[in-house]
């Protein structure tokens, strides 16, 4: 299987999905999740024409896009790993969009360093939907009061929430609760969908699909 016909593969399920739902497909974005792949994979899917990858962590997403913005200006970078708040400048200057704002300190660390570098950057907070302990993630019952957070001690421009449900159970659970809290708060978009169930995640709702190995194939070890 070549990347460009994964892409199109993964795109045409997502339209499936979408007329299933009398959903219009342009709302969902496919992120091609491009973490320990290598470059040539990340060329022929940037030749296809595909422009929204994901990366989880700072200095990895440098190493393989810091020199490809310029030439692409219209390439759309998406964090959707953890961060560090001594990477907080780094990830501001590089990434377009941020999908793991789970904390109060970051949040306003990520306040203060988007206004000094006068970006937009549209920023997902993180639900630890399943409350599990090892996970990151504002627990669904702090998310009323982090928000509010967010938007008047950070001005952070929170579009949306974020999870990654349970490994071992159904999502769609999840991705059930996680609909209804995002409506709840007025909040458009939601960051839920693997490789393994995005169109469940479309089913119930999601704007942003984030897809690693049904576009890139398995990844490397390193
Ligand atoms: C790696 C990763 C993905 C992509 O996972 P696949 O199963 O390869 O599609 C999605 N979301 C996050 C947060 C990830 O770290």
């Amino acid at each position: 299987m070549t990347i460009a016909s994964n892409v199109e593969d993964v795109q045409r399920r997502i339209n499936d999905e979408c007329q299933k739902w009398t959903r219009t497909s342009s709302d969902v974005t496919l992120i091609a999740v491009s973490k320990k792949q290598p470059e040539h994979k990340l060329q022929s899917a940037l030749e296809c024409g595909h422009r929204a990858f994901g990366e989880n962590r700072v200095q990895e997403a440098y190493a393989h896009w810091g020199n490809k913005k310029e030439n692409y200006p219209d390439l759309m970078l998406h964090l959707i790993g953890p961060l560090q708040t001594n990477k907080v400048k780094d990830a501001v200057q590089l990434f377009d969009v941020i999908h793991t704002v789970d904390r109060e300190k970051l949040a306003r660390r990520l306040g203060k360093a988007i206004a000094e570098q006068e970006r937009d950057i549209p920023c997902f907070v993180q639900v630890n939907i399943g409350e599990e302990p090892q996970k990151s993630g504002i627990m669904p019952h702090d998310l009323t009061d982090f928000l509010e957070f967010c938007k008047t001690e950070c001005d952070l421009n929170i579009i949306g929430l974020m999870c990654i449900p349970p490994i071992e159970e159904p999502a769609a659970l999840y991705f059930a609760l996680m609909r209804d809290m995002a409506r709840r708060h007025g909040l458009h978009n939601l960051s839920m969908g693997m490789s393994s169930d995005y169109e469940k995640a479309i089913a119930l709702g999601a704007t942003h699909i984030r897809v690693g190995t049904s576009v890139f194939g398995a990844r490397e070890d390193h």
